[in-house]
């Protein structure tokens, strides 16, 4: 990374940004738009349109015309295959200016951010480009004068609304399967991380996707976001954000037309070291890193470490030392390891985490105060508090943010049941040297993605999906295919 193009970057004042409608960018219906502010210093960045629900409406519209008319399903796949491919290579060759603009807007430290916005995201585009014309349909093995057939059609109208976090990669986890099957889709991006995703978007036109087949509207999520989630026009909804609008999203799903809704929500992800982990300082290393990188701003991060009793204080104190070794700071700078919270709003939630950590028995053994409060940015210290029970706020609840409570245990039993203690089962973590201990928490720890040994880093080729109250529904791999295609049975009297 070369820290002379980036600063060039940011000394660039960013436009102002529209909505991406029918191939063209256009301002809301009643003209309002809305600022959006900077987490590294508070300021001003630039202004989006504030959609209107008018504005959602005329987007799914402008998506359905270009599905019926099939200008994108009906390309042979070598076509579509094209498209993407070139889109992946404009990604690419704008990965630096993506990630930048990027950074600017939610605050992620660039090093993750490059690696994991537009380089993750062009990974992505390729890997479902390359599978397109691999999907086709099946023969039933029918007996008699009757010929099955079962056909792999597209579902038509995807509507994905993406989060903050990481908006080009888990924007690029909806859109690459979802264009690859020969949808349309119509984009919301979240309210405080627009810009790179708009811009990833625009990309896919110059690259060739015809007008209509890919749309963006931006805005608040109870409003453009409800009208989608309301939309009769919509067929499958994909998500990734909070239960609380999971929740909501069902809600609109029953009340509209029933529409297929995917959810990739929270967790509370437990990381469970054993004594005989291979490497304990190692070990120590990577579950700082599990919790604190991009400011704890990951679904699935470590935040519960349950440590086992007899190494719990010697552990403790290495995971300290690790977080108090990770530089906090501008996240455009390339030796900064964590960056800025992405909004005041949450900064004030991760503070409220930890006074509710403090009066219900923990000990806030490093951090839990925001920092460089000079810079006008939303900065926190990495905390570390111990002494959480299972049942605790903090052991139960999402804070989203570099917060990570400490439980100990002293039996696998024990750790498992802690482990499923709450309502989510998205990720967790396993350190041991004992193979059948592996292979036994392997089953019985509820959650979607397990790292035994190491955290975090999976690509494309493993799915990633929630159990429990954490969604349902794959991302990645050739299973996330299925959220966006319809089998169709067609029976042949020969
Ligand atoms: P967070 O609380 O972490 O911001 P949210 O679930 O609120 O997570 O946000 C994730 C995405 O959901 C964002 O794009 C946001 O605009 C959208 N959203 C928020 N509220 C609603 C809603 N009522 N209907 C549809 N989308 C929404």
């Amino acid at each position: 990374m070369d820290q002379s193009k980036i600063d060039a970057l940011r000394a660039k004042p960013v436009p102002a940004f529209s909505h991406l409608i029918d191939g063209r960018h256009c301002a809301a219906s009643d003209g309002a738009t809305m600022e959006i502010i900077s987490p590294i210093d508070g300021q001003v960045l630039t202004t989006v349109a504030r959609g209107t629900a008018k504005d959602m409406e005329t987007a799914i519209a402008s998506a359905r015309a270009a599905f019926e008319d099939r200008r994108w399903a009906g390309q042979p796949p070598a076509a579509r295959k094209k498209v993407m491919m070139a889109w992946a290579d404009l990604i690419e060759a704008n990965a630096l200016e993506l990630a930048v603009l990027g950074v600017r807007d939610n605050g992620t430290e660039i090093g993750m951010a490059l690696r994991a916005e537009p380089g993750s995201a062009a990974a992505t585009i390729r890997y479902y480009a390359e599978a397109l014309d691999k999907v086709y349909g099946e023969i039933a093995p029918t007996q008699g004068d009757i010929l099955g057939l079962v056909h792999k059609e597209p579902v038509g109208v995807v509507g994905a609304i993406i989060p903050w976090n990481f908006p080009l990669m888990i924007g690029a986890w909806k859109l690459g399967p979802a264009l690859a099957m020969g949808n349309s889709v119509v984009l919301k991006p979240a309210e405080t991380a627009s810009l790179s995703l708009m811009r990833m978007a625009e990309l896919a036109l110059e690259a060739g996707l015809p007008p209509g087949v890919l749309n963006a509207v931006t805005g608040e999520g109870a409003v453009v976001g409800e009208a989608m989630g309301l939309s009769m026009d919509v067929d499958v909804l994909v998500f990734t954000g909070s239960g609380a609008t999971g929740r909501r999203l069902l809600e609109y799903s029953a009340r509209s037309n029933m529409k297929r809704v995917y959810l990739e929500l929270g967790g509370k992800s437990p990381n469970i070291v054993f004594a005989d982990a291979p490497d304990l300082s190692e070990a120590a290393k990577v579950s700082a890193a599990g919790i604190f990188r991009n400011a704890g701003q990951v679904c699935v991060a470590a935040s519960r470490l349950l440590v086992e009793a007899s190494i719990h204080d010697d552990f403790v104190a290495e995971v300290v030392k690790a977080a108090e070794a990770m530089r906090v700071g501008d996240p455009l700078l390339v030796d900064t390891h964590i960056g800025a919270v992405n909004s005041e709003t949450q900064l004030r939630q991760n503070l409220g985490f930890v006074d509710t950590a403090r009066a219900e028995g923990g000990d806030v053994v490093t951090g839990g105060d925001r920092i460089l409060t000079e810079t006008g940015g939303y900065y926190m210290a990495p905390t570390v508090v111990t002494g959480v029970r299972p049942d605790a706020t903090l052991a139960q609840k999402e804070v989203f943010g570099p917060v990570l409570g400490v439980t100990p245990f002293t039996s696998d039993d024990e750790a498992v049941r802690i482990a499923n203690s709450t309502v989510y089962g998205l990720a967790g973590g396993i350190w041991t040297s004992n193979l059948s201990r592996t292979h036994r928490m392997l089953r019985d720890v509820r959650a979607g993605v397990l790292h035994v040994n190491t955290y975090g880093g999976p690509d494309n080729t493993v799915p990633l999906g929630g159990m429990g109250q954490s969604g349902n529904g794959q991302d990645k791999s050739l299973h996330a295919i299925e959220k966006y295609i319809n089998l169709k049975t067609a029976w042949i009297k020969l």
